[in-house]
């Protein structure tokens, strides 16, 4: 296993290896492996999480400890995955990035810490910043700062004067972006998307849904939409598309869809259920 003194002195000295080949990154998923891309074109970046997979519940197969192990840096948001919290745990070189983001802790419910970080244009801009501290000389976190803080004015811009300010959501990922915007947030689920609401609890988010005067009940591309469907149904609202970014499908990637082309169409989904001008 490397050690990051051992790594120090191999850079140092400038032997064997080679200085063009990128630093061997693993990143838990896809917001982590995009920014770390984004800082640092040199760094030869893995993310564990297959292409159409939801992040959250994700297995780590034998070859995945090993990249976690023999890799530089790893890069990943505890309370994620936890098979990957595990995986980590004795490591040197994994970096846990909600250290220094001032995480939010759960609300309505829903317990723990806010992992979702990256769903504030502002804090994904730290996190890029903390990534390019992490890998030194080859990265630069300029250029990926100034795309969103472009994508937050649109935000801000695009938010502003709407008639509504409650989003319903499937699982609680947007608690940085409510946060950010003045929003506020109803999850169908917590944190992860796997645990399903009682009859009960389900009658109580239809009556809050209905007290809120919401028209639309967001789903997600990578989680069944039957539970966002029932709820829609029951209250009178329509249902759409506001993505979490935990990870994107082939197709998705295919037709170049990317973090900002992403985060624009949530903004127009969610300029469109909130009533905004
Ligand atoms: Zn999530």
């Amino acid at each position: 296993m490397f050690g990051a003194a051992a790594l120090a002195l191999a850079s140092g000295c400038g032997g064997g290896e080679d200085p063009a080949a990128g630093r061997a990154v693993v990143a838990a998923f896809y917001p982590l492996a995009f920014a770390a891309e984004h800082v640092d074109a040199t760094a030869d970046v893995t993310n564990l999480t297959p292409a159409g997979a939801e992040p959250h519940d994700l297995e780590l197969t034998a070859r995945d400890v090993e990249r976690v192990r023999d890799a530089e840096l790893v890069l990943y948001l505890r309370g994620f995955v936890p098979a990957l919290d595990d995986a980590v745990r004795d490591s040197a070189t994994a970096v846990d990035l909600l250290d220094g983001l001032e995480p939010l802790e759960g609300a309505d419910g829903k317990t723990g810490v806010d992992p979702h970080v990256w769903l504030d244009p502002m804090r994904y801009a730290a996190l890029g910043e903390r990534i390019t501290e992490e890998l030194g000389e080859t990265a630069d976190a300029a250029g990926f700062v100034e795309e969103l803080e472009e994508l937050d004015r649109d935000f801000r811009t695009g938010l502003s004067g709407c008639e509504r300010r409650t989003i319903v959501t499937s699982h609680a990922a947007f608690g940085y972006l409510a946060d950010a915007y003045g929003l506020e947030q109803i999850a169908l689920t917590g944190f992860s998307p796997g645990a399903e609401p009682s009859a009960r609890a389900l009658e109580e988010l239809v009556a809050e849904v209905e007290e809120e005067g919401a028209t639309t009940v967001f789903f997600e591309t990578l989680v069944s939409p039957e539970l966002a469907r029932t709820v829609a149904r029951e209250a009178g609202a329509r249902t759409a598309v506001l993505d979490p970014l935990e990870g994107l499908t082939d197709e998705a990637r295919a037709a170049g869809a990317d973090y900002f082309g992403v985060m624009r169409e949530n903004l127009a989904a969610l300029r469109s259920a909130l009533g905004c001008p």
